[in-house]
């Protein structure tokens, strides 16, 4: 019966193109894994399909046709969103040729860095941007417009106020880097010469990253007892929040120094305070009990650096002034629990300083700590891990709603290489002090939102496929405070845009991270 036989046919081929139809193609399939998905809310079974730069499917691929080219099994393995790291110092690592793979980044699943921390940032935003993209990066990486910059640039080392000529030059340029890109204006109100900058100038300068949309990143002027004190420092951040008009990101929130130690339920009381009356205020963290400073940085007072170099070098041998730069350097050791507390990181070519305390390098020359930190500075200064926070005030810090994961990583300490997986095998696996879920969400979701950076930071379809498989029971970090280099293990895939920059463990030296503007 031929009629009969082509009805079937047709019917068959009505059949198989139906099931073309509902065939997906895409590039790569994360298949049986486990995704934690940046809202915080449990994890649970899925797979992932990226098509392009986009994560284009979460679900069960098998059901509903997904088919990859590139499937790779993830059973027994947590996906997340790649982790977004909001203080960091790479703005030269990622301008330099052998450094902008970031690997040591991408090693602990971060894929997206802020970088221009700390009043650091600069305000040709365009430019650097520009020379990332055509350099080629291995993370995403955004900027921020640093007030130490601005007003370096248009005030120099003085330590005055500047007329209302020299402000307005000064928020043109912060104009002038938000235009450019920039998601918001960071400052280091401790560091000279931020720290020249009464809060009425900085609420100025506020205004002009609030006209474009950013937000105001701070290290605080004071962490400890040096000038205003903590809860002060965070009060004045919050007014400068509340009367520029735009959201407060707290940098590195912590509570440094024996004189401050305890007071994280004072300032955690403040922000609770400022959030439950509608304001946007947020923070990030690195787990570590020591700062990562210079021994000039963590031990002059500012006065002594006013004018530059040359002044502060003048000021140290001069007799006059001596007696009163020491007597605050012992102060400022004493904030920081003393020359045992200190220990030198890096020294350029004094090499031999590198591994001891400022107390043992001072008793080896025979010499007390402040002459032996001042003649350190003499020579060009070292970078040096300040221990000074207690345990408690940093735990108590993570467990707030408000707490981002950020490494501030910076050379010689090893929270550059450390900080993402060392939170998670301490503080998460260890301790139980967040859950895996929260310990997602604070290091990708609620940093996205906070820096404004558009369809990051979650597994979900339409996002940018940034992800991260994690191998939960080998995710650790592995650097240290003697070799701070050392890169963190566990990572067993990482996508970058959507393109695989770590297979099976390794850098695959894809460099396919993107400069990214502010809301792109
Ligand atoms: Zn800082």
């Amino acid at each position: 019966m031929p009629g009969a036989e082509r009805l079937l046919g047709l019917a068959l081929l009505a059949v198989a193109a139906a099931a073309q139809a509902q065939q997906r193609p895409v590039d790569v399939l994360l298949r049986g894994g486990t995704v934690c998905d940046g809202s915080g809310g449990p994890c649970r079974a899925a797979d992932v399909a990226v098509l392009g730069e986009r994560i284009t499917f979460v679900g069960d691929a098998r059901r509903a046709g997904v088919r990859a080219g590139r499937p790779l099994d993830v059973a027994g393995l947590v996906v997340a969103p790649g982790f977004i790291d909001p203080h960091t110092h790479t703005l030269e690592d990622l301008s330099d040729t052998g450094r902008r793979r970031m690997e040591g980044y991408l090693l602990q699943g971060v894929t997206t860095v802020v970088a221009g921390n700390d009043g650091g940032g600069p305000f040709a935003v365009a430019g650097v941007l520009e020379q990332w993209r055509r350099g080629r990066i291995g993370t995403n990486a955004a900027l921020l417009v640093g007030q130490g910059t601005v007003r370096r640039q248009v005030l120099g080392m003085a330590d005055r106020a500047p007329s209302p000529a020299e402000l307005d030059s000064m928020r043109a340029l912060v104009r002038r880097g938000m235009r450019e890109g920039g998601l918001g204006l960071s400052t280091g109100l401790y560091y000279a010469p931020g720290s020249y900058a009464a809060t009425e100038e900085v609420i100025a300068l506020a205004r002009e990253a609030a006209a474009a949309g950013g937000l105001y990143d701070s290290h605080l002027r004071d962490e400890s007892s040096y000038s205003i004190g903590l809860v002060a420092a965070v009060a004045e951040a919050l007014r400068i929040g509340r009367e520029a008009g735009l959201p407060v990101h707290i940098a590195h929130i912590k509570a440094l120094g024996t004189d401050v130690w305890g007071r994280s339920d004072s300032v955690i009381a403040l922000i609770r305070a400022a959030r439950a009356a509608g304001r946007q205020v947020d923070a990030d963290q690195y787990p570590y009990d020591a700062s990562g400073t210079s021994i000039g940085a963590s031990l002059l007072p500012r006065w002594a650096e006013a004018g530059g170099r040359d002044s502060l070098l003048a000021r140290t041998a001069d007799p006059a002034t001596l007696g009163r730069l020491r007597a605050d350097m012992t102060e400022n050791l004493r904030r920081r629990g003393g020359a045992g507390a200190m220990l030198i990181t890096g020294a350029g070519g004094r090499s031999g300083l590198v591994g001891k305390t400022l107390e043992a390098i001072a008793r080896e020359q025979g010499h007390d700590p402040i002459t032996a930190a001042l003649d350190i500075i003499r020579h060009g200064d070292a970078s040096a891990a300040s221990f000074n926070m207690q345990e408690a005030d940093i735990e108590r810090f993570m467990r707030e709603e408000f707490v981002e994961t950020g490494s501030d990583g910076s050379d010689g300490h090893p929270r550059k290489y450390g900080t993402f997986p060392r939170k998670y095998r301490r503080y998460v696996a260890g301790r139980g002090v967040i859950t895996l879920a929260r310990f997602i969400q604070a290091s990708s979701s609620q940093t996205a939102e906070t820096f404004g950076l558009k369809d990051r930071g979650r597994v979900r379809e339409g996002f940018f496929a940034d992800l991260v498989v994690l191998d939960t029971a080998r995710y650790r970090d592995r650097a240290t405070y003697q070799a701070p280099r050392l890169v963190a293990e566990g990572v067993r895939y990482l996508l970058v845009n959507g393109v695989l920059a770590i297979l099976d463990g390794r850098p695959t030296g894809a460099l396919v991270g993107r400069p990214l503007r502010r809301k792109e």
